[in-house]
């Protein structure tokens, strides 16, 4: 005899997941979400947030007004050598720490009904209808749907047989939050050899300071401080934001083996949202949108598709699939293309000179998708 078979299990609780679980639990489904770390947590992130969410965000009572976002409406871009440039952004956008946002989300969800459990999924799959997920600590939770919201790079990919692996260097991110005498209202693009580091505004007056590098960058230098005096103090503008901002954290966030490789869209029957179904390079700025709004697609269709006690699981595969790659297939392979303009001495000149030319607006517009 099973135990309760719950609607709905969303595994990961980062944007993607807890945007999900709360559409779904609104629209008056049983859902489950699973969460290794309990929140609010730091993650390494560069907390600007693309404002093509926005609208859908504000229209849904997500949108965390009260928790004093940043206001972003400009782009500063700077070379290896530090020439820079400073662009306007038509959409913009809004700086808010991960650890407020998914914390924000989690309370609405829960009030709206969905239950937050922390733990580990390890494995998940489907038996005569019915996802069985196993928990690390032993616990098997049942449901009818599963959503894969478990980010860029979880266990679970190996569990479920996913290939992950890319021909392409593997990259390592750092951040920190620092109080810094900046703009409020503009997203810096700094580059560096082998790597960039945004900076930005956040809620508190803080900024988020946070840097991707070719992991051979770290292997070279040794340690993440000589790494930032060897290599990321090689553009003035970085120099002088190391040496005049106060660090917040004790010690600096780290992820590593970070790739961009392509990813399938369902794998064993669960359905991957945010990261976890595809991920875009961090110098478009707009992970976080699309993790948000391909929650959105997700979750409409489920709701769309429940006929009775029962889901159309075919209709809402084949739609979610077609939805995904009309909304997100172009932005993720301009992003890797744009991608090789970062971090290397010519081509960020290149790229600064670009931005001073009228086209600007238009390089900018294609990583960004329509409002939602
Ligand atoms: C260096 C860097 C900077 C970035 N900067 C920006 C930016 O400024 N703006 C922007 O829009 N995007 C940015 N991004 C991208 C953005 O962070 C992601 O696109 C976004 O977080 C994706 O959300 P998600 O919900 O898919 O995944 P995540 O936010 O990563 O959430 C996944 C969650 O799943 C949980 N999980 C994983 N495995 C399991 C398991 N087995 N069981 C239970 N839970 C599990 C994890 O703990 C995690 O909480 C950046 C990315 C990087 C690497």
């Amino acid at each position: 005899m099973l135990d309760k078979v719950h609607d709905i299990i969303v595994i990961g609780g980062g944007l993607a997941g807890l945007t999900s679980a709360n559409l779904l639990s609104r629209s008056g489904l049983d859902v489950v979400l699973i969460e290794k770390k309990e929140h609010p947590f730091h993650r390494v992130c560069g907390e600007y947030v693309s404002n093509e969410v926005r609208p859908f965000l504000e229209k849904n009572g997500l949108y965390p007004e009260d928790l004093g976002p940043a206001d972003i409406n400009k782009l500063q871009l700077s070379s290896v050598s530090g020439s820079n440039v400073f662009v306007d952004l038509a959409l913009g956008g809004f700086g808010i720490s991960r650890y407020s946002f998914d914390q924000f989300l989690a309370q609405k969800a829960t009030g709206s009904g969905c239950k937050i459990v922390v733990g580990i999924a390890e494995n998940i799959i489907k038996k005569n209808d019915v996802f069985e997920t196993k928990l690390q600590n032993g616990d098997t939770i049942y449901s009818k749907l599963a959503i894969g919201s478990f980010g860029k790079n979880s266990q679970l990919d190996r569990n479920l047989n996913r290939s992950l692996t890319s021909k392409n260097p593997t990259y390592l991110a750092v951040k920190y939050h620092i109080r810094a005498d900046l703009p409020e209202n503009v997203i810096a693009l700094h580059n560096f050899s082998g790597g960039y580091c945004g900076v930005s505004r956040i809620e508190n007056g803080l900024y988020n300071l946070c840097y991707l590098t070719e992991t051979r960058n770290l292997i070279d230098s040794g340690d993440i401080n000589q790494l930032e005096e060897d290599i990321l103090y090689q553009n003035p503008l970085l120099k002088r934001i190391f040496q005049q901002s106060e660090r917040v954290f004790e010690r600096p966030l780290t992820i590593s083996k970070i790739t961009f490789s392509k990813k399938d869209l369902v794998s064993k029957n669960v359905l991957m949202c945010g990261d976890a179904a595809g991920m875009i390079v961090p110098l478009c700025g707009n992970g976080m949108a699309m993790a948000i709004h391909s929650a959105k697609i997700l979750s409409e269709l489920i709701v769309k598709n429940l006929e009775g006690n029962r889901f159309d699981s075919v209709t809402i595969h084949d739609d979610y699939c077609k939805q995904w790659k009309s909304n997100f297939s172009v932005r993720l392979s301009i992003g890797r293309k744009l991608q090789y303009f970062f971090g290397k001495k010519l081509m960020s000149e290149i790229a600064v000179r670009l931005l001073k030319t009228p086209f600007a607006e238009s390089i900018i517009n294609l990583t960004h998708g329509n409002i939602v």
